[in-house]
């Protein structure tokens, strides 16, 4: 067992990961280009606020090996405290480079401590110093400790920076002394920079620098062995600026001796270290006698090194490995940002393939659907997974976005030229999506939209609630090629039947696809086909919409693809109606009979700590993180396993685990600016049950109506209504029913930003993380209803993982889903929360709830208490249940409907 004498003496930082610096552990790089001092292309995008650009600066510096990133602001044209804060609250939401630890880098105190307050983990400040001071120090160094940083200590004090041995470890040693007595410094917690200084400047007093800070480090270490010594790098080459191939040279033979002193890290550019041995035996020949100062009388060697240089200066700059693509055409450059989902290079390729080609139509029709071609067919063929798809789609929308003015502008252009109007050409397929009216839900109609997209479908999306005139007249108006419909709740299938059957009265030909969660193949077949000749295809997810219209939009295919679907779907139906044949259903009145037996003499259900209402305003968003279920998330992306063994899963583990960070990632960003604000209400009434309607009192009788399961069942299985599980009026027994509504404000204004900025990407990604919020929702005031203000189950000690097994007593059934599935129960619900108002949740026509991430149920607390299906019920039932109700039969037909024959 580890305790706390057993941990070791190491230098620990971390990112999102830790890095631990053992006496084992080789030199560490520190990523120097996100440096506006050393960086002049960093230094112009941070001024000309470009941060996703400079992002990228430090995202190359992670992927070339960095492990720690050095980030320096001190520039007088910037506001370096604002720039500091800016550029490190974006890193922290960016998983890929957040891992790793960041040193904070300036010379000025005020924005190292803007810093110290923006990063997460374990990090560096570089640096303080005595140059003003013990007091000064001091102060400084315990700021650093407060927020638990580790410190670089320049070798610097009141006189001024030390250049010879002897002061640079004067001076280390007393900075040393102080900090661990007096500021309680841990030794390993202190790292030093001796001062690495430019040589070979043909002055004579710098030939020694490099020699003076190898073995100042070599007597550092020895005196002060946990401390650690680093050092900026490419200040040793300084006089060398321009040639890049020396300098490369001059750092790997300086490393290489100061490393083996005791260096333990420094600040690179870790794309651009060759390595030692493979350094030319001239040119390191030549390193070596400058920098360890020998055969250097009258600078002889400095000056060998210079005519060398200027030998290799034609020869350029080593290009970094995994940049090589960049070298490329300019198509396979394109074609590399779309299939690995780069946006860093997308407009300045699409503008150079613009000036190439002969129309900016042609670099579309080119070069981005051959490189979309090949992400459709990695997809199609499992290499890819959705998540990518996305990204993809990103870049290519980025692109298009470049192109497309010029595009406007050639048809404007056309257009005045030929007074008949000139012909249009043919275009690609246009496909209509729709979410149709009464619904607010599109995810899924936004995934299958981006998918088609990139294979090269224009894409009409007309969102959400919309009516059926709406969707056909512009499906007419358009010329669409193909009507796709998406619902979520079962009230939208109706609507899908509704709208088939009005495009077989408009006499329309486009085939109809059919997609969304209630959804189904069999719906579709017994409902919606029979209604429509002329195509009605169930699609069962975003993957396999590509094919499916494909099929469609195929002269050759189309015949016999329908052909196909619909005997497929004849005989589902037949299949269909012959069980519903042979099932075989109680009379009402037995199902009655037969009902779930509870003794409610044996009970006395707990009373709840009050009754009406309890309005929660603003839930912590970081409380319900740990309460989301992450499984449906995958789902959403269609991944599908369990989590979170998906996350190593061998096919798409790595994949999954990507978006899992960047889901991570975005939660940090909502949850620390604030972009959601979680709404909920509970509440807690006495109720009575009477065969299967429960009256509930709030100040005036509110009667709930239940549907009943008729089907025959085996002995011994009773018929169950939710009403069982509320102690009858009869039992004289005191029972209370909750109910609950929660939501999730605050998504349009994120998601119309998205949406300009092209990023499908972040916009699913954001619908899919409210939806989990709204869940984790339910989930946390469910649990804290049972164990504190119902307090029925006051001894519950839960996981997550159990939450979302349901491991614990009562139920909170949903109005819509197959125990209670009569949607318009849910205006009781909301009737006695106040929902609308309390924490403004809208109902749509179809009951559908608004903001799209709503939950809402009741709570049950009875322990035989369970989920379970309504089933079919009979004429007799439906009649009883009308009448129950009060409404109109017709309108019943239609809310009912899924649970009819
Ligand atoms: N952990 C999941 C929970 C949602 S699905 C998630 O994060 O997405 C489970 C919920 O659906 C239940 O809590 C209940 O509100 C509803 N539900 C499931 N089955 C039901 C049924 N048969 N009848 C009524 N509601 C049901």
């Amino acid at each position: 067992m580890s305790t706390v004498a057993s941990i070791k003496p190491y230098l620990r930082l971390s990112g999102l990961e830790p890095l631990v610096i053992r006496p084992e552990t080789n030199f560490v790089n520190i990523g120097e280009r996100t440096n506006v001092t050393g960086s002049k292309k960093f230094a112009r995008l941070v001024r000309d606020n470009q941060y996703e650009e400079a992002l990228s600066v430090a995202r190359q510096q992670v992927e070339n090996g960095a492990q720690v990133l050095d980030v320096n602001m001190d520039d007088a044209m910037l506001d370096g405290v604002n720039a500091m804060r800016t550029f490190l609250n974006l890193v922290q939401s960016e998983p890929d480079i957040a891992r790793i630890p960041i040193m904070i880098d300036s010379s000025k105190f005020e924005i190292i401590q803007a810093g110290l307050e923006c990063v997460q983990g374990r990090c560096i400040v570089n640096s303080i110093s005595l140059k003003e001071g013990e007091e000064k120090f001091i102060e400084q160094a315990f700021i650093c400790r407060a927020f638990g940083a580790a410190v670089i200590v320049m070798a610097f004090d009141e006189v001024g920076q030390a250049d010879t041995k002897q002061r640079k470890v004067e001076i280390c040693h007393r900075a040393y002394k102080i900090l661990v007595e007096k500021v309680g410094f841990a030794p390993q917690d202190i790292i030093f920079d001796p001062n690495i200084f430019a040589i070979a400047t043909g002055i004579e007093e710098h030939n020694n620098y490099a020699v003076d800070f190898i073995e100042a480090t070599s007597e550092i270490k020895q005196l002060m062995p946990l401390a650690k010594v680093s050092g900026g790098v490419s200040n040793v080459s300084f006089s060398f600026r321009g040639n890049e191939h020396v300098r490369e040279a001059i750092h790997s033979v300086f490393l290489y001796y100061a490393i083996r002193a005791g260096m333990d890290m420094g600040i690179v550019n870790a794309g651009q270290l060759v390595v030692y041995d493979e350094i030319e035996p001239t040119l390191k020949q030549l390193c070596e006698d400058v920098i360890l100062n020998r055969n250097n009388d009258d600078n002889s060697a400095t000056e060998k090194l210079i005519q060398f240089a200027e030998t290799v200066k034609a020869k350029g700059k080593v290009e970094v490995k995994d940049e090589a693509w960049r070298n490329e055409s300019v198509e396979k450059r394109l074609s590399h940002s779309l299939v690995n989902g780069i946006t860093d290079y997308i407009e300045a390729d699409t503008e150079e393939a613009r000036l190439q080609y002969p129309t900016p139509l042609s670099v579309i029709e080119g070069p981005l659907m051959d490189g979309m071609g090949i992400v459709g067919d990695l997809f199609g063929a499992g290499k890819m997974f959705l998540p990518q798809v996305v990204k993809s789609a990103r870049v290519m929308k980025k692109s298009v976005a470049v192109l497309t003015p010029f595009i406007e502008a050639e048809k404007e252009a056309r257009k005045k030229n030929s007074e008949a109007g000139g012909t249009e050409s043919a275009g690609a397929a246009k496909i209509l999506l729709a979410t149709v009216k009464g619904d607010v839900h599109d995810i899924g109609k936004n995934i299958v939209g981006v998918v088609l997209g990139c294979n090269g479908y224009d894409i009409i999306d007309l969102g959400v609630m919309v009516p059926a005139d709406k969707i056909l007249d512009t499906a007419q108006k358009e010329n669409a090629a193909i009507i796709g419909l998406s619902g979520l709740i079962t009230p939208s299938l109706d609507e899908m039947v509704h709208i088939a059957k009005e495009m077989k009265r408009r006499g329309m030909k486009q085939p109809l696809l059919i997609g969304g969660a209630t959804t189904s193949r069999m719906h579709t077949a017994v409902k919606i086909a029979p209604e429509y000749q002329d195509g009605v295809v169930h699609v069962l997810d975003a993957s396999r919409s590509v094919t499916v219209a494909g099929s469609l939009l195929s002269n050759e295919q189309k015949p016999g693809f329908l052909t196909g679907i619909r005997s497929e779907y004849v005989k589902l139906k037949e299949a269909f109606d012959s069980k519903k044949s042979i099932k075989t259903y109680l009379t009402y009145a037995d199902a009655l009979r037969n009902r779930v037996s509870v003794d409610w003499s044996q009970h006395q259900t707990q009373t709840p700590q009050f009754t009406g209402t309890k309005i929660f305003e603003d839930f912590d968003l970081e409380v319900l993180r740990a309460y989301i279920d992450w499984k449906p998330f995958f789902i959403t992306w269609e991944m599908h396993g369990n989590f979170p063994e998906i996350l190593t899963d061998s096919v798409v583990g790595k994949e999954a685990t990507k978006l899992y960070n960047d889901a991570n990632a975005l939660l940090d960003k909502i949850i620390a600016e604030k972009w959601l604000k979680a709404k909920g209400i509970i509440g807690f009434w006495e109720a009575a049950s009477e065969d299967d309607n429960v009256y509930v009192q709030n100040g005036e009788e509110v009667k709930l109506s239940f549907l009943r399961q008729q089907i025959k069942k085996a002995a011994d299985q009773p018929n169950i209504s939710l009403a069982d599980f509320i102690a009858a009026k009869a039992s004289g027994k005191k029972d209370y029913i909750g109910a609950f509504a929660v939501t999730i404000h605050g998504i349009e204004a994120h998601i119309k930003r998205f949406e300009s900025n092209h990023d499908d990407y972040n916009k699913i990604m954001l619908q899919a993380l409210a939806d989990r919020f709204a869940e984790a929702f339910a989930e946390a005031l469910h649990e804290r209803t049972r164990k504190e203000y119902w307090g029925y189950a006051k001894e519950e000690a839960l996981s997550n993982e159990q939450l979302i097994k349901e491991q614990y007593m009562g139920i909170r059934p949903a109005p819509g889903y197959p125990a209670c599935p009569d949607h318009t129960e849910k205006y009781k619900l909301f009737g006695l929360l106040n929902a609308t108002q309390a924490v403004g949740i809208q109902l749509t026509e179809s009951l559908a709830m608004y903001p799209a991430s709503s939950v809402c149920g009741w709570y049950f607390s009875h322990p035989k208490s369970q989920y379970f299906g309504v089933g079919k019920i009979q004429k007799d039932q439906f009649e009883d249940y009308v009448k129950r109700k009060g409404l109109p039969l017709e309108t019943m037909e239609r809310w009912l409907s899924p649970v009819l024959e």
